[in-house]
C-alpha cells in the first residue's frame, strides 16, 4: 500500500553504518531524511450525494436510533437493557445475567472478532466506512458544520478570513450544536449502567453522583474530541484496525479501485471532445475525488492504508461521468484480480467465496449455534454456595454434627422463584433447617442452611456431597458440590 507524502516537519538523519564508526565522507551523502512526525494539514471534505452515501447516512440513523433509544425503551417494570454494574446484574430484554454468566460476553466478543475478519476477507473495510462511531460521529458533525458554515469552500473561506462577529456567531454555534451532541451521547452512554429515567431527574437538578458526572462529562469530551479536532487522524494514527487489517486482505478481496487502464492519462477536456482523438482516459482531472475523501488521499494513487471505504469518491466520480457522459464505474468496488483480469461482477462474486472465506464462515456459524444453544438451554437461577466460617462443625442436640452453608440463590428470571434444597451423596446427611425459600424476580438473595450428620454417620475428616438445588415454580435443576466436615 502506498502512503501519503506530506513535507516532514521535524526532520532525523539515518545513517547505516557499523557500531562505533565514524561516519565517513561517503555515508554523509548517503543521509535519508525520515520523519517521525507528520504535520496535521486540516482537510475540508466536500458534501457527496449518490448511492453509498445513502447507504451511509441510513446506516449513520439505524445506529443512532438504537443508541439513543435504547435506554429509553422499558421491559415490565425495568429499563430493557441495563448493565447494572452496582448489583453485578446485565439486563438485555429478557434475559438476566449475573457474572457467572460471563462466558456470554466472552462468545460476544469471539463472534465480533470473527465476524469483522470474515466481513474485511470479503469486502476490507466496509465496517470502517458505514458504521465505525467515529465514521457515524464524523458525519454528524461534519453535517452541523455544513449547515452552519456552508460546504467546502465556503468553511475553507470562513477559515482564511479575519474574525468577525459574523465568523463568530457561526464559530460559537457550531461549538454549541457540536458539545450538545457530545453531552447527549455521553449522558446517553451512562444511561446504559444507571437507569436513564432516574438519571434524566439527576441531570437536569444537577445532582448526579461524582462518577456518573465523570463519565457523562469524559465520554462526551471523548465524541468531541475524536469528531472534531482527530477526525481522520484517529483512522490513520490510532485505530489498530487499520495496521492489521491488510493481513485479512487478498487479491479476491472487494475494495475501492481507479480502474487506471480506462481513466488514464488523465486530463481536462471539453464535453463534446472525443478523448480517443485527444488521446485521453476517463478521468477529466477533476480533483473531486480528492476533495470529497474524509481521509484527504487520492485514490487514483491505488489503495492506501488510510482509505476506508467510504466510497464517497465513486459517488462523486460517478455523477462526474454522468455529466460528461461517460459509463460510470471509474472508481468503483472490485478486487485486485477483478481489475488486472477484466472480471465481470458475477466472476467477482464467485471468487468471494474462497477457503479462507469459508473457513471464517464455519468457525462463525459453530460459535453463533453454540451460544444460542446454550442460552436456550439455560437454566434461569444461579447459586453460589460458601462454608459458614463462623462455625465450622459442631456437635448439636442428638448427637448429631452440624455444618452451616451460605447460599446465594440468583434468580434470573422474571418472576417470583421457589427453590427447594436438597442434599445427596452422603448417607444420613439432611437438611435440618428451612429447605425452600422465595426469590423475587432478577434478585439474588442469600440463606443459611443447616445440615445435619447422625454421629456415627462417617469418620472424621472431609466428606464430599452435592446440594440440589430445583426450582418449585420452573423447570430447572443445579448440582453443585461440597464438603462435610466430621470432627475428631
Ligand atoms: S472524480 Fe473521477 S474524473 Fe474526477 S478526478 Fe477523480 S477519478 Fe478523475
Ligand atoms: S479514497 Fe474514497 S473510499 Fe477511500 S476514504 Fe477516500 S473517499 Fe473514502
Amino acid at each position: 500500500m502506498a502512503h501519503n507524502d506530506t513535507p516532514p516537519d521535524r526532520i532525523i538523519p539515518i545513517v547505516a553504518q557499523p557500531a562505533g564508526a565514524s561516519p565517513t565522507p561517503e555515508a554523509a551523502d548517503d543521509v535519508e531524511l525520515v520523519s517521525l512526525y507528520q504535520a496535521h494539514k486540516k482537510i475540508y471534505p466536500r458534501s457527496v450525494s449518490g448511492l453509498f452515501s445513502r447507504w451511509r447516512w441510513g446506516l449513520v440513523f439505524l445506529t443512532q436510533i438504537v443508541f439513543y433509544g435504547l435506554p429509553w425503551l422499558e421491559w415490565g417494570q425495568r429499563q430493557a437493557v441495563l448493565f447494572d454494574l452496582g448489583v453485578r446484574r446485565f439486563y438485555i430484554f429478557g434475559l438476566v445475567l449475573y457474572p457467572q454468566d460471563f462466558i456470554y460476553l466472552t462468545g460476544i466478543l469471539v463472534i465480533s472478532a470473527l465476524a469483522l475478519f470474515l466481513f474485511t476477507a470479503v469486502a476490507g473495510r466496509q465496517w470502517c466506512g458505514y458504521a465505525c462511531p467515529q465514521t457515524v460521529y464524523t458525519e454528524i458533525f461534519l453535517w452541523i458544520e455544513n449547515k452552519i458554515e456552508g460546504d467546502r469552500s465556503a468553511r475553507m473561506r470562513l477559515d482564511n478570513a479575519p474574525m468577525s462577529l459574523a465568523k463568530f456567531s457561526r464559530k460559537a454555534g457550531k461549538q454549541l450544536a457540536w458539545i450538545s451532541v457530545s453531552l447527549w451521547t455521553g449522558f446517553t452512554f451512562v444511561g446504559y449502567f444507571t437507569p436513564i429515567r432516574e438519571l434524566a431527574g439527576l441531570f437536569t437538578s444537577f445532582g448526579m453522583g461524582p462518577w456518573e458526572t465523570f463519565w457523562v462529562f469524559f465520554y462526551g469530551f471523548a465524541t468531541y474530541g475524536n469528531a472534531d479536532f482527530m477526525r481522520e487522524q484517529v483512522c490513520k494514527y490510532m485505530c489498530p484496525y487499520a495496521r492489521f487489517q491488510s493481513a485479512m486482505f487478498d487479491k479476491d478481496t472487494l475494495i475501492v479501485s481507479y480502474d487506471a487502464a480506462r481513466g488514464e492519462p488523465r486530463g481536462a477536456r471539453s464535453k463534446k471532445a472525443d478523448p480517443k482523438v485527444l488521446g485521453l482516459g476517463s478521468c477529466v482531472d477533476c480533483t473531486l475525488c480528492v476533495q470529497v475523501c474524509p481521509t484527504g488521499i487520492d485514490i487514483r494513487k491505488g489503495l492506501q492504508y488510510e482509505c476506508i471505504s467510504c466510497a464517497a469518491c465513486i459517488d462523486v466520480c460517478d455523477t462526474v461521468m454522468d455529466k460528461v457522459g461517460y459509463p460510470r464505474g471509474l472508481i468503483r468496488y472490485s478486487t485486485e484480480h477483478a481489475m488486472s483480469q477484466g472480471w465481470t461482477r458475477s466472476e467477482v462474486i464467485r471468487h468471494m467465496l474462497r477457503p479462507r472465506v469459508l473457513v471464517y464462515l464455519a468457525i462463525l456459524s459453530a460459535i453463533v449455534i453454540a451460544m444460542l444453544t446454550s442460552l436456550a438451554m439455560r437454566i434461569p437461577f444461579k447459586v453460589d454456595i460458601v462454608r459458614d466460617r463462623g462455625s465450622l462443625a459442631r456437635i448439636v442436640s442428638g448427637g448429631k454434627i452440624e455444618n452451616v452453608y451460605r447460599l446465594q440463590l440468583m434468580n434470573a428470571s422474571e418472576s417470583p422463584q421457589r427453590y427447594k434444597i436438597i442434599v445427596s451423596g452422603l448417607p444420613g446427611l439432611v437438611v435440618a433447617s428451612g429447605d425452600t425459600f422465595a426469590v423475587d424476580s432478577t434478585q439474588a438473595r442469600w440463606v443459611v442452611v443447616n445440615l445435619q450428620l447422625p454421629y456415627e454417620g462417617a469418620t472424621a475428616g472431609s466428606h464430599p456431597f452435592q446440594f440440589e438445588i430445583q426450582s418449585l415454580d420452573s423447570p430447572g435443576k443445579l448440582t453443585e458440590k461440597s464438603v462435610f466436615l466430621v470432627p475428631r
